[in-house]
């Protein structure tokens, strides 16, 4: 035992989390000597194996990597970053190609082709999907191909307290293993893909380590963070008291279900004619509306999928079941729910942070693909294509980046650790829903931002808990400061679109309160030399 640590472990890159995004930086630096840290067990942890729809690429005939970038810019309220789109969709055929090779087992049409799908705002059927269960198909190859990569050691149940900052570069990483031993895995490199932030909301579809941990122990290291008022909100979560909301895929009003009220009439027809398609901030603030006025919503998938149900969407029909609904007979309650972050930590087209020595990627990363909304099957193409790029960054910069001399020291662990932070958290998520959810207003921001302070007050640091909170006050924030609606951050007291604001809000650690800097849209991240 080292001051308090039971272990102490040497790598060259320590990788946090195992979705998507971190699965891929461990497969591209194969050779390396890589820690890989997960709350869960690998392929069963995070919001990758959730994903239903699919991941989105131009790899179909007529399809190309220009088309798919005008589509994502256009959903994303002139807030993406031109040039990490354009390499995102140029990329993306080419990491298909990979997971193709490694064995992903997507859908085929009759003649053996990928049966590729369209999906709302895309131009085009670009939509790689494994039925409903796309997430898991992905991780699910990445992870048998990361079984026989030298290197690696993988901690399943391990969780990141915090960063270890040297000198002004991240050098390590303070961990709680399954068994309870407090490790520090000392590395060169430390790649955050921690995923997104869905469980600092009470109604979330996202699994219960999304916490927001990545956010939070990139600003406790001092990094810059970009975006963290667009959280984007799905509109049809199955509405049965769940925790995590189980998700009823778009792609269920792609074929003809219909959103309706108990008396079976139609929720979007009068306000809405293009109804059903309309984007999904649209669509959820419509389904808010309807549910503040007593009208509860329902989708209605009876008369257009119908018996081919279970086989077309076996895992929503599968959730609907163990809720005791069966949608070819009922209609099935929904309600938005948080769903997806836009914002993150700031990086450049590499996932670097303004940290030296710290990488970004996947839902955790501000790589500015999405700007003030996602297009949707954008996050787990991101996810693949940045996971790669990170990989190729950290093995580059791995020469250059010297061990520091002797041991760093690693943060202090609050000895309170086991105290029990429920109803604190309880009590942030449901604050944050009613007062930073879908409809914000200012008055309702600020009276969270004080209200979190008395919430969070006595929160052990380093704990899931105190994560959480310490994201709850980011990303309320963010946004008290863009005073406009714009993507998926509406503001009922400043409704419009205010051309000014063109411009992305960015909070660095300053002395007491978060610097708010601003960054025109296209405007690379300003970074330290890393070697
Ligand atoms: C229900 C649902 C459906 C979706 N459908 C789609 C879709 O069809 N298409 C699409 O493109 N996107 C979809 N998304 C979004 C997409 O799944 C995510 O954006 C993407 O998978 C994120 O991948 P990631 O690797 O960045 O993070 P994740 O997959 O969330 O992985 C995060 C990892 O970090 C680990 N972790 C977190 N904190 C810590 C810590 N402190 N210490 C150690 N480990 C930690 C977790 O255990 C996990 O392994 C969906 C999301 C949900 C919730």
């Amino acid at each position: 035992m080292k001051g308090g640590l039971d272990a102490v472990r040497d790598a060259d890159a320590v990788v946090i989390g195992a979705g998507a995004a971190g699965l891929s930086v461990a497969l591209g630096l194969d050779g390396r000597r890589v820690d890989l840290l997960a709350k869960g067990p690998l392929g069963r942890t995070g919001n990758s194996p959730w994903a239903q729809g699919g991941v989105a690429a131009a790899v179909g005939p007529g399809d190309s990597p220009e088309s798919h970038a005008a589509d994502t810019l256009a959903v994303a309220g002139e807030l993406a970053d031109p040039a990490a789109v354009g390499r995102m969709t140029a990329e993306g055929p080419r990491r298909l190609a990979q997971l193709l090779a490694l064995g992903a087992r997507f859908d085929r049409g009759a003649a053996g082709g990928l049966d590729l799908a369209r999906e709302a705002a895309h131009s085009r059927a670009r939509i790689l999907h494994a039925r409903d269960a796309t997430g898991a198909e992905v991780v699910r190859t990445l992870g048998r191909a990361l079984g026989a990569r030298s290197g690696l050691a993988v901690f399943e149940r391990a969780v990141a307290l915090d960063l270890v900052v040297a000198g002004g570069r991240a050098v390590g990483v303070l961990a709680r293993h399954g068994d309870g031993a407090l490790v520090l895995h000392r590395a060169r490199a430390v790649v955050l893909a921690t995923g997104g932030l869905g469980r600092v909301f009470s109604r979330t579809t996202n699994p219960p380590e999304a916490t927001g941990d990545g956010l939070a122990l990139a600003w406790r290291a001092g990094a810059r963070l970009a975006d963290l008022e667009f959280v984007q909100f799905h509109p049809t979560a199955l509405d049965v008291g769940a925790d995590p909301m189980p998700l009823l895929t778009e792609a269920l009003r792609g074929a003809g279900a219909t959103l309706v009220t108990a008396e079976g009439r139609r929720v979007l027809a009068d306000a809405f004619p293009e109804g059903e398609l309309l984007p999904r901030d649209v669509v959820a603030r419509a389904l808010w509306s309807a549910l503040a006025s007593g009208r509860r919503p329902f989708l209605d998938a009876r008369a257009t999928v119908g018996d081919s149900f279970p086989e077309r969407f076996p895992t929503a029909f599968a959730a609907c079941r163990e809720h005791g609904l069966d949608p070819r007979r009922d209609p099935i309650p929904v309600a938005p729910a948080a769903h997806y972050h836009m914002g993150g930590v700031d990086v450049d087209l590499d996932g670097r942070t303004s940290v030296p020595g710290l990488w970004a990627a996947g839902e955790v990363a501000c790589s500015g693909v999405h700007g003030a909304n996602r297009l949707a099957s954008n996050s787990l193409l991101e996810a693949l294509v940045f996971g790669a790029r990170v990989a190729g960054s950290v093995a580059g910069a791995l020469p250059c980046l010297h061990r520091p001399p002797g041991a760093p020291a690693p943060p202090p662990v609050d000895a309170r650790a086991d105290v029990d932070c429920a109803a604190a958290v309880a009590g942030i998520r449901r604050l944050m829903w009613e007062k930073a959810g879908l409809v914000r207003t200012g008055a309702g921001l600020r009276e969270a931002h004080a209200r979190l302070d008395t919430l969070s007050a006595g929160l052990p640091a380093g704990t899931e808990a105190a994560h959480l909170a310490t994201v709850a006050r980011l990303v309320v924030t963010a946004a008290l400061a863009r005073t406009e609606s714009r993507g998926a951050h509406f503001r009922a007291d400043h409704p419009r679109t205010d051309p000014a604001w063109r411009r992305r809000i960015l909070l660095a650690p300053g002395a007491g309160a978060p610097r708010i800097e601003t960054r025109s849209a296209g405007a690379p991240p300003a970074l330290e030399a890393y070697a």
